[in-house]
C-alpha cells in the first residue's frame, strides 16, 4: 500500500531533479472532495496533454478545471519552457476510468514495451495515479520543446524514485483510457527508456548537458615560432 507523498516531499522530490518547480496557490490543500473517492493506494504516474496553445493560462486552466470537469485535473502542469507548477497534491481529475488490466501489469511492473491493450474502462484512475498535464495542442504536430521533454522525464521519475518502483510505473493517458490520444507525439517506449536513465543516475544529474570542454591555453610566442619551424622543417624535408 503506497500512500499519497505528503506536499512536503512531493516538492523535495521534484525539487532534487533539478527541476524549476512553481508552487501555484492553495496546492498543497487543493483537492477533490472526499465524495468524489480515494485518493490511494498510489501505483505509478500518468502523462497527459492540455490541449492547449499560447494565449491560455493552462495552470490556472488546469487548477480549477472548468463546467464540465470540476479541478483540479493534475497534481502538476508541466509548460513548453519546463516548468512544473504543483496545482495539487491530494486526488486530481486527469485520469478517468481505465483498464484493471492495465493496473495489474503497472502494480506488477510486469510487461514488455507497453502495457496490454486499454480496452475496458472498469477502474479508478484519479485514484491510482499521479497526474501530469503537459502543456500541448495534442494535435500530433505541437512539438515538444526539449526542457519541457526534459522536465516531463524528471517529473514522472521524482515520484517513481520517491517510491522506489521502476519506469514501467509511468504510463500514458493513452495506455489507460479507451479512446484517450495523449500524450500525442510521445512515443511511451522511449519516454520509458528515458525515465530509466534518469533513474539510473543520482537525481539531478540526468539530461544535463555536459560542461564544454575547456579552453585551449594560448600559446606563447615561443610555442607559436616552435610549432612554425616544425612545420616548415616537415614541409622541406618532403620539398627534398
Ligand atoms: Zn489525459
Amino acid at each position: 500500500m503506497a500512500t499519497p507523498l505528503s506536499p512536503d516531499k512531493l516538492l523535495a522530490a521534484l525539487k532534487a531533479e533539478g527541476l524549476n518547480v512553481r508552487e501555484y496557490k492553495s496546492w498543497r490543500t487543493h483537492r477533490r472532495p472526499a465524495s468524489a473517492g480515494a485518493f490511494g493506494s498510489i501505483n505509478g504516474v500518468m502523462t497527459h496533454h492540455t490541449v492547449t496553445g499560447p494565449g491560455t493560462d493552462v495552470v490556472a486552466l488546469c487548477y480549477n478545471g472548468h463546467a464540465s470537469l470540476p479541478g483540479p485535473l493534475c497534481q502538476g502542469v508541466i509548460k513548453k519552457d519546463g516548468s512544473v507548477w504543483l496545482t495539487s497534491a491530494g486526488r486530481s481529475n486527469h485520469a478517468g476510468l481505465g483498464d484493471a488490466d492495465v493496473l495489474r501489469a503497472v502494480i506488477a511492473e510486469d510487461y514488455g514495451d507497453y502495457p496490454p491493450t486499454d480496452n475496458q474502462a472498469n477502474t479508478d484512475g484519479n485514484r491510482h495515479f499521479y497526474g501530469f498535464e503537459c502543456e500541448n495542442l495534442g494535435d500530433g504536430k505541437d512539438p515538444w520543446p526539449k526542457a519541457q521533454y526534459v522536465a516531463m522525464v524528471k517529473a514522472n521519475a521524482a515520484i517513481l524514485r520517491a517510491y522506489g518502483w521502476t519506469a514501467k510505473s509511468a504510463i500514458a493517458h493513452k495506455e489507460w483510457q479507451p479512446g484517450k490520444v495523449d500524450p500525442a507525439g510521445i512515443d511511451m517506449k522511449k519516454f520509458r527508456a528515458d525515465i530509466a536513465a534518469c533513474l539510473k543516475l543520482p537525481p539531478g544529474k540526468w539530461g544535463v548537458a555536459p560542461a564544454p570542454p575547456a579552453p585551449k591555453p594560448a600559446l606563447t610566442v615561443e610555442q607559436r615560432l616552435a610549432a612554425l619551424e616544425k612545420r616548415v622543417t616537415t614541409l622541406e624535408s618532403k620539398v627534398q
